[in-house]
């Protein structure tokens, strides 16, 4: 009984993380599902509207599924400005809580009012698959489930014949049970495949070398961080780092101590990355890229000069003398028309001018553009 007490708060805590960390993705899937899930509805509130009508004669119900039909209605134009306007998560979830009470609510009406004498046959299939639409942390979604559960069972004993309490109550209650049980089941495996394709896109952004972001991972968050300056008129550099005569290293000491090589560069650049709150990566093969967001002109060439001297300091012997890197820097004030891949290319010929010039340097090229200022350094 502990163990499973044990395993149940580590599935909780779990959960909380993950839910806490992709808000952005886990909202995103749920708007998805909303969408899809409210025209479903419509067509089934039509096919439905048409069938009562014809058969069942009960204002209230009639009521009921006018409200019903606006509430859908207002959700589906909500949910359609959402999907233009990326709103914060926490506003998609709220929308995807009122679904699924709205449906809930349609759920306990036709289960409760229009024919008193049966059982409620429609709660319980409704209340299993209104629960499993949307993703939610588990927690949250049997805290909701819950309350429409009592709200259930309080309008059951208000409105039901005496002889139908008994049974609407036993079948309220035992869907609750099998409700959390097949949540806790589909919750896992939801939470499962979400942490598994996180893994899979941080493994395939991940250089599995240095542990630096690869250049896929690079391109990912390098665009963000791009558009970030060109929308607010910073400055922004590029910096390609190349092993000097790398070739020689790897032909002379072999491909296993060239990979330490490349490791021990890797850290270099991870720790001075971290330092300045810059953006490092293995661009390919012994070529490194950082982006430096933020900085202008003289701080990027400190900084290049800085990074050469720390790889220097560093000492990696080889028989010819010590490991040198050189270094090709682009800096520009990007315009609304400018692309990163336009600054990586400048970066790669200010590169080829500093193996040119004899290596172990670095070369700053700089886009012409309007003054600027770096508030970094
Ligand atoms: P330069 O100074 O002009 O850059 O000369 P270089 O020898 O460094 O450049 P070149 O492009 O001729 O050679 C790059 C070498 O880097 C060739 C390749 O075998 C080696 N290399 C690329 N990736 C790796 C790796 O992951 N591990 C090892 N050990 N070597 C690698
Ligand atoms: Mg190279
Ligand atoms: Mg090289």
């Amino acid at each position: 009984m502990r163990r499973v007490w044990q395993m149940f708060t580590a599935f909780c805590s779990r959960n909380r993380t993950y839910f806490s960390n992709n808000q952005q993705q886990v909202a995103e899937n749920n708007l998805r599902m909303l969408w899809a899930a409210l025209w479903v509805l419509l067509v089934f509130l039509a096919v439905y509207g048409v069938w009562t009508t014809s058969t069942i004669r009960y204002l209230p119900l009639a009521v009921c599924y006018v409200v019903i039909c606006a509430i859908v209605s207002a959700l589906l134009l909500v949910t359609h400005f959402f999907r233009n306007h990326r709103p914060k998560p926490w506003l998609i979830q709220a929308s995807c809580m009122a679904c699924v009470c709205t449906l809930m609510g349609f759920v306990i009406v036709i289960s409760v009012f229009p024919f008193p004498q049966d059982p409620a046959i429609f709660y319980p299939l409704g209340y299993i698959v209104v629960a499993s639409l949307f993703n939610f942390s588990y927690q949250r979604i049997m805290l909701l489930m819950s309350v429409i559960s009592i709200v259930y069972l309080i309008i059951v004993n208000m409105f039901r014949p005496p002889e139908m309490i008994y049974l609407d109550q036993f079948s309220g209650v035992t869907t609750w049970i099998v409700t959390s049980l097949f949540l806790l089941l589909l919750s896992d495996l939801r939470l499962r495949n979400g942490e598994t394709l996180l893994l899979l896109e941080k493994v395939s952004q991940t250089d599995s070398l240095t542990g630096l972001p690869n250049r896929r991972g690079a391109h990912v968050y390098m665009s963000t961080s791009f558009s970030h300056c060109q929308q607010k008129g910073l400055p922004i550099a590029a910096m390609m780092i190349d092993v000097d005569h790398f070739k020689e290293y790897n032909d002379l000491l072999g491909h296993q101590a060239g990979d330490s090589c490349l490791v021990s560069i890797g850290q270099i650049l991870q720790d001075f990355s971290r330092k300045y709150s810059l953006l490092a990566s293995r661009y390919g093969g012994e070529e490194f890229l950082i982006l430096l967001p933020d900085v202008a002109e003289k701080d990027a060439r400190q900084l290049s000069e800085e990074l050469l001297e720390r790889v220097r300091q560093q000492a990696i012997t080889t028989p010819n003398g010590i490991v040198t890197i050189s270094i090709g820097t682009a800096v520009c004030c990007p315009g609304q028309e400018d692309t990163i891949s336009d600054l990586i290319h400048q970066a790669d010929e200010a590169l080829y001018r500093s193996k040119a010039n004899g290596r172990n340097q670095a070369t700053i090229v700089v886009q012409p553009a309007p003054p600027f200022q770096s508030q970094r350094m």
